[in-house]
């Protein structure tokens, strides 16, 4: 901990729901985490978990004792706001309203989510498509206080959201309808093609974010070190300062104002040994 008492700072990882939804906030707290990220369904199901009074209560109990705050929630993978076929599409809202109500129903503050995808389609269709199973959902979201976060993607594939353009062609769109921001993933924007390895590098991209979306968007960080090169566009987290990007990137985030309170999920392979270790040295860059 720096010397003026980071505790709130706000860091974490993906933890495990594996047992109940509460049991995410208990390895969370396990790990020394302030915040954490977690499914509030099994992410390669398209059925989703009912959310019961029970599950509510269990949460609350466990959201208080283990203090922990911001929790987000990511959504399924098989979700895709974007498809150009329309069972494909139909079913995609119909999970994400479902992803919508849980968050709500356990009052999550972050819903994150990948754009989607355009498959055989065009792109400025697919971000079409988007915008509009965007709009669709609000009956749902303006039941609660959850804000839905675009996750910036590495581009693999016919994904979208791996350039600022697309996100803010999106936010655009939505923003005085509904709760929207962005969650940028550092593994993820690095292969997409946006250096973040120096200070330097950071002050350009994070002026490039600004000038295209609006850092008054950015909410959240994914924090993963990455296997693969800038511009690879190819999506391999590892441990923090064993990849490509190194610690310096990590020290920046947890030292600049306008990136030091913003909450951080770890979402590295190798599990809680390894964000503990993670959390404990991102704390200490924290001042
Ligand atoms: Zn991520
Ligand atoms: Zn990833």
């Amino acid at each position: 901990m720096g010397k003026t008492g980071n505790i709130e700072t706000l860091i974490g990882a993906h933890t495990s729901t594996a047992g109940g939804l509460y049991r995410a906030l208990l390895e969370g707290r396990q790990i020394g985490a302030t915040t954490i990220q977690f499914f509030t369904s099994n992410q390669k199901q398209w059925k989703g978990r009912v959310i019961t009074d029970e599950i509510i209560a269990d949460w609350k109990k466990n959201l208080e004792e283990t203090g922990i705050k911001q929790v987000m929630s990511h959504d399924s993978y098989l979700i895709n706001l974007g498809s150009p076929t329309e069972e494909m599409l139909v079913k995609s809202r119909h999970a994400f309203q479902e992803e919508i109500d849980r968050c709500v129903a356990l009052d999550v503050t972050y819903l994150n989510f990948h754009p989607g995808a355009a498959l055989d389609g065009g792109l400025e269709q697919c971000l079409d498509r988007i915008v509009e199973s965007l709009l669709l959902i609000r009956p749902s979201i303006d039941k609660g206080n959850t804000r839905l976060l675009l996750e910036t993607t590495a581009g693999q594939g016919s994904s979208v959201g791996h350039r600022f353009e697309h996100l803010n062609y999106i936010i655009d769109r939505v923003k005085d309808q509904i709760p929207i921001g962005v969650c940028i993933d550092t593994c993820h924007i690095f292969v997409a093609g946006y250096d973040i390895r120096t200070k330097e590098a950071w002050e350009t991209t994070l002026k490039e974010f600004d000038r295209i979306i609006g850092l008054s968007h950015l909410y959240a960080f994914h924090i993963n070190d990455s296997v693969k090169d800038l511009g690879s566009r190819v999506d391999r987290h590892k441990p923090l300062g064993e990849g490509t990007i190194g610690w310096e990137c990590f020290k920046f985030l947890m030292q600049d104002k306008r990136t030091k309170n913003l909450p951080k999920y770890l979402e590295t392979p190798d599990g809680p040994p390894l964000w503990e270790k993670e959390i404990k040295q991102l704390r200490e860059f924290a001042i």
